[in-house]
């Protein structure tokens, strides 16, 4: 246990330790030259990781975020300037539609803050698609915003929300000094048009990730826990608890290659392999799309620059030649395989 509490504190960080190790001296480490996860993969299913047809459009709409927290995998923040424009996101919305795809997942940065995501919403809504944004919280405070929860409520979206921890030091220290308060005011906000309470128009989803270089504990055991301790603490309610794993590149990469922990963190990644969880990986069902109209595999390979085969971008994809392709994977993907597995939607099994 000391040893857990030795690495959170380590885990905070300080300002000016944040640098990150360079993309081209990552890549070599997280591919390690033959693809450990590929063959693995392979030898528990007796074939490599293939994509099945799109059902969810995950669109990054940029790197602009009014927050910069430590283990982020975007390695977003106020300073960063890449945002879609409205041609790359009229052309996300032709596929949406021609595609016939039921889920866009608008996702950044923080979304909202970029000029096109409400009309984005809107119209996958009159398209009849589900919409997710994934929500910070805090960006509601942010000038423009504050009727982010009217908005949402008015276009069922779906809201998910990363809240670290039910403990306000435990979250601050991951997202940054402030943020909890802020973020337990949003959901009660949330909270006050109706989600959190089992609607399934108004779906209130928070996102648990380690403030550590550990695998996270059972997602079932963590919900009931956040549900008593926020009701309790907050009076503030949610609909669901999506535990995610954290992986092991860019910002936490280079924050356990400072701390010592990258070889240890990643071996237990790998020993805790679960094959059970490889049919329900989120690649298989995913196209992620960057703001600048680049598509990738999931929001990890676009973070790595690892391009979907072929490296079509979403102004000529062909969707129906996607199906099938083979899975872009580097030994970073043992983070979604590991122990209950992890993706966008929480554990896998
Ligand atoms: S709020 Fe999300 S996108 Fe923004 S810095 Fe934090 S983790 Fe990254
Ligand atoms: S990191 Fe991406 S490509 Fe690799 S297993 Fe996870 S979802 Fe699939």
């Amino acid at each position: 246990m000391a040893r857990r509490r030795d690495r959170q504190s380590a885990a905070s960080g300080k300002a000016g330790e944040d640098e990150e190790i360079p993309l081209s001296v990552q890549l070599p480490v997280l591919r390690g030259g033959d693809d450990r996860f590929a063959r693995r993969v392979k030898s528990a299913r007796g074939a490599v990781l293939r994509a099945g047809p799109v059902s969810t459009l995950q669109v990054n709409v940029g790197k602009v975020c009014n927050q910069a927290c430590k283990h982020c995998h975007v390695d977003a923040g106020p300073a960063r300037t890449e945002a879609i424009d409205e041609r790359t996101a009229r052309a996300c919305l032709d596929v949406l539609e021609r595609g016939r795809i039921g889920t866009l997942d608008l996702t950044g940065g923080a979304p909202e803050l970029n000029a096109n995501c409400r009309w984005m919403v809107e119209r996958a809504r009159a398209l009849g698609a589900k919409v997710i944004v994934r929500h910070n919280l805090t960006v509601q405070f942010e000038p423009g915003q504050s009727d982010l929860p009217e908005f949402f409520a008015a276009n069922d979206v779906e809201v998910v929300s990363s809240l670290p921890h039910f403990d306000a030091s435990a979250a601050d220290r991951q997202r940054g000094a402030g943020v909890f308060d802020k973020s337990i005011e949003a959901i009660r906000r949330l909270n006050a048009v109706g989600y959190g309470f089992g609607d399934p128009a108004r779906v209130l989803a928070l996102v648990h990730n380690p403030v550590g270089a550990f695998l996270p504990g059972s997602q079932r055991a963590l919900e009931a826990q956040y549900r008593d301790e926020l009701d309790r603490r907050h009076g503030v309610r949610f609909d669901a608890l999506y535990v995610i794993t954290n992986m092991s590149i860019r910002r936490f990469k280079s924050w356990l290659e400072r701390t010592g922990q990258r070889e240890e963190y990643e071996q237990a990644l790998e020993d805790a392999f679960n094959p059970s969880t490889i049919d329900s990986l989120m690649c298989k069902s995913t196209l992620s799309v960057s703001w600048d109209g680049g598509l990738y595999d999931c929001d990890f390979n676009q973070m790595l620059e690892l391009r979907a085969e072929g490296a079509p971008t979403i102004f000529d994809v062909d969707l129906e030649a996607l199906e099938g392709r083979r899975i872009a994977t580097g030994d970073h993907c043992f983070g979604c395989t590991a122990g209950s597995g992890s993706s966008c939607g929480g554990q896998l099994t």
